[in-house]
């Protein structure tokens, strides 16, 4: 495989044909490790009954399931949206959820729910131009649950401003290397957060698996504002 550390990724909706042939092919026959799905886009909720072949089907086979839960424009999400996940978590323990841009500007809501559920973990991609209210506290309340990129990494915040947002926060060594990758290599990997290695900030199988502290090239950078057929939610997954 000539880029065996990325890791590839299926996306699906509850009006899929015959959703669990579908589900048990990408993940036996393809292969495909990680799943996103959009709720916005796709216009439907976690609690639809169709994807409990999906929740099923990742929880035994260790799939980690990214999920922008919110229905609302640029990305937003209500606490009463979140409320939907809390099923799905109870009903499958050894399912691991990612909610993206920690459920944002519900963010409060999410805290919640990741209190509740230890499957429960958290992306904080800005929505849009505006930043995941989540505390130094936070972050290290639930390190190990959070994760830094795995959301939309095509947003108009230069990603060497987001990350020197949080290398800015009086956060232990551990809190941030697994906000920074270590979170996400466990989820990849098929083994258990507590399990990940202190003290590294890269993954064996990954040697991508780093901060980036470049300033992004000028001359790489996306026209601002983006044009509108751009939208600030994108199915691509970047595991950093
Ligand atoms: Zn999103």
């Amino acid at each position: 495989m000539r880029y065996p550390w990325l890791v590839p990724g299926a996306s699906f909706h509850p009006d899929d044909d015959a959703l669990p042939a579908l589900v048990r092919r990408v993940f036996t026959g393809l292969g495909l490790r990680v799943v996103k799905l959009h709720s916005s886009v796709g216009a439907f909720s976690p609690a639809d009954r169709r994807l409990e072949p999906l929740w099923a089907s990742a929880a035994s086979e260790g799939v980690p399931v990214l999920i922008h839960a919110g229905q609302h424009s640029p990305g937003d999400t209500d606490a009463s949206e979140l409320e939907a996940l809390d099923a799905v978590l109870s009903a499958h323990p050894r399912l691991r959820i990612v909610l993206a841009h920690a459920g944002h500007p519900a963010t409060a809501a999410a805290l919640d729910l990741m209190g509740r559920h230890d499957n429960l973990y958290a992306d904080v991609t800005p929505v849009w131009l505006s930043e995941i209210k989540v505390t130094p506290e936070d972050l290290e309340r639930f390190a190990g649950r959070f994760l830094f990129g795995s959301d939309a990494p095509k947003n108009p915040v230069p990603i060497a401003d987001q990350v020197a947002r949080f290398e800015a926060m009086p956060l232990s060594d551990r809190a941030r290397i697994m906000l920074m990758g270590g979170a996400a290599a466990s989820l990849t990997d098929g083994t258990q957060r507590n399990e990940v290695p202190h003290g590294t900030s890269s993954h064996p199988r990954c040697p991508e698996t780093r901060y980036i502290r470049e300033k992004p090239d000028p001359g790489r950078s996306m026209p601002r504002p983006w044009p509108s057929a751009i939208q600030p939610n994108s199915f691509r997954i970047s595991w950093l």
